[in-house]
Parts: C-alpha cells; sequence; structure tokens
C-alpha cells in the first residue's frame, strides 16, 4: 500500500468560460461526492476567469482549487501577471508552476520556477511543479540529466521541512495532448529518478513523501495502470479533465 495520498489535479489550460466551467463543475458535482473522493485530493485548475466561481461552488466539498501559474513578487507594476496573495484570495490551495507549455511559449525556466516554488510556499500555497523532456531529448537519450537539472533547479533552496507541501509533476513533453502517454515502466523509471533526486535535496524520509504526479494523455482506458505504479502518486490531467465522465473514472483510478 502506499503511503502518500494520491493527488489527481486538472489542468483545464486556457478551456472554459465561466458559464461553461459551470456546468463542468455541476456535472463533477454530482459524480464526486466526498464520500467518492475522501482518500484522494482532487483538485481543479480552471482558468484565473473562473476561479472565483468555481471556488465557490466546491467550497462545502473536499474538491480544492488551483491555478495555472503565478508570478513570484506579492504585487506591483506587473501588467498581465497575478499574485499568491491573489490566488489565495481566491481559495487557490495549489498552482501548477513551470508547465511545458509555459517553458515552450512563454519562456519559463527552471530558475523562474524556483522563484515562483518559494513565493508560492512563503503564502501557503502548494506547488505543482512540472518537469519532463522534449521528444528530441528523450531521443538523445540524455533526458535523465535534463529532467534532472529541472527538478534540482526548480526546487532550489526550498527547507526541507517544507518539502512535502510541494507536489512534482512529471510530464514527458511528447506526451502532452499528443494522445500517446509514456508506457507504466516508462514514467516509473523517471518517478524513481525524481525521487532520487528529492532525496539528495531533501534527505529520504522527506523525499519519500512528496508527491510524484504523471502528466500526458492520462485516459480512463490507461490511468488505473499508471497509478498502480510504486513511484506515481497521482495525475496531472489536461484534455480528459474537460469531461466530467473522463476525470471521475481517473480519479476513481486512484487507490
Ligand atoms: C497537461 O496539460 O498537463 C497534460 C498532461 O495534458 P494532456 O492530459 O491533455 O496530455
Amino acid at each position: 500500500m502506499k503511503v502518500r495520498r494520491p493527488i489527481i489535479a486538472g489542468n483545464w489550460k486556457m478551456h472554459k468560460t465561466v458559464h461553461e466551467a459551470q456546468t463542468l463543475v455541476k456535472s463533477l458535482l454530482l459524480e464526486l461526492p466526498d464520500t467518492i473522493i475522501s482518500d484522494k485530493d482532487v483538485v481543479l485548475c480552471p482558468p484565473f476567469t473562473a476561479l472565483h466561481k468555481v471556488a465557490d461552488m466546491v467550497s462545502n466539498t473536499s474538491i480544492r482549487m488551483g491555478a495555472q501559474d503565478m508570478h513570484w513578487e506579492k504585487e506591483g507594476a506587473f501588467t498581465g501577471e497575478i499574485s499568491a496573495t491573489m490566488l489565495r484570495d481566491v481559495y487557490c490551495r495549489y498552482v501548477i508552476l513551470g508547465h511545458s507549455e509555459r517553458r515552450q511559449h512563454f519562456g519559463e525556466t527552471s530558475q523562474t520556477v524556483n522563484l515562483k516554488a518559494k513565493a508560492a510556499l512563503a503564502s501557503n500555497l502548494r506547488p505543482i511543479v512540472c518537469v519532463g523532456e522534449t521528444l528530441e531529448e528523450r531521443e538523445k537519450k540524455d533526458f535523465r540529466a535534463i529532467v534532472r537539472a529541472q527538478v534540482r533547479e526548480s526546487l532550489h533552496g526550498i527547507a526541507a521541512e517544507l518539502a512535502e507541501e510541494v507536489v512534482v509533476a512529471y510530464e514527458p513533453v511528447w506526451a502532452i495532448g499528443t494522445g500517446r502517454n509514456a508506457s507504466p515502466a516508462q514514467a516509473q523509471e523517471v518517478h524513481a529518478l525524481i525521487r532520487t533526486v528529492l532525496a539528495d535535496l531533501f534527505g529520504a524520509k522527506r523525499a519519500a513523501k512528496v508527491r510524484i504526479q504523471y502528466g500526458g494523455s492520462v485516459k480512463p482506458a490507461n490511468a488505473e495502470e499508471l497509478l498502480s505504479q510504486t513511484d506515481i502518486d497521482g495525475a496531472l490531467v489536461g484534455g480528459a479533465s474537460l469531461d466530467a465522465r473522463s476525470f471521475t473514472a481517473i480519479v476513481k483510478a486512484a487507490k
């Protein structure tokens, strides 16, 4: 039996107006009553515009809220950005950081992820720190060094006492939104590797408590096998989180 509490998060990306979000959450509330999710963490990460409304809808349930990014400064002249305090203000408990789409299209680096992760923790927000190699990197076979460096740099200087608050998401870029998931064995290998990096950073005891999610084309059909791997403690779900039935099936697959 796993000691770590499973965590399933839905990354809605740039999908759903407020009205569409309400429709999805209404269905999720019917499919995922608290009795079903009492032994796991379920996190919804809608776009910023829908956070407040969705937070209202799930306020009396065990479903938790997360955002998809944030800035590391508390406030200031940063047009278009949003702070940890603002996310807390709309009841977020989690924030996704360093998603590969942000690394690829918006210049996110492990250094900025590190600043954001520290700022999130300082505001009692749990960072979901994404790492993962591109297809080119996997084919060159240097992907292990790349993932190791992403974890080290993104979590640099975080106090060991806060390690348990951090969630790491291993998301091979070639598996995101492609329908081609990593095999359970491929994912498990990298998750075990990530845990050795966490042990170097925080000590083995603390590393054993950090949750590592897999992300990349998780669907009802592959969730159970992926989630049954020793070091896979949950899933970060993109496309399949936009459909109440699919997301529910994935949540139920986490034991
Ligand atoms: C993601 O965006 O984090 C993701 C894993 O997407 P998908 O599930 O659609 O591959």
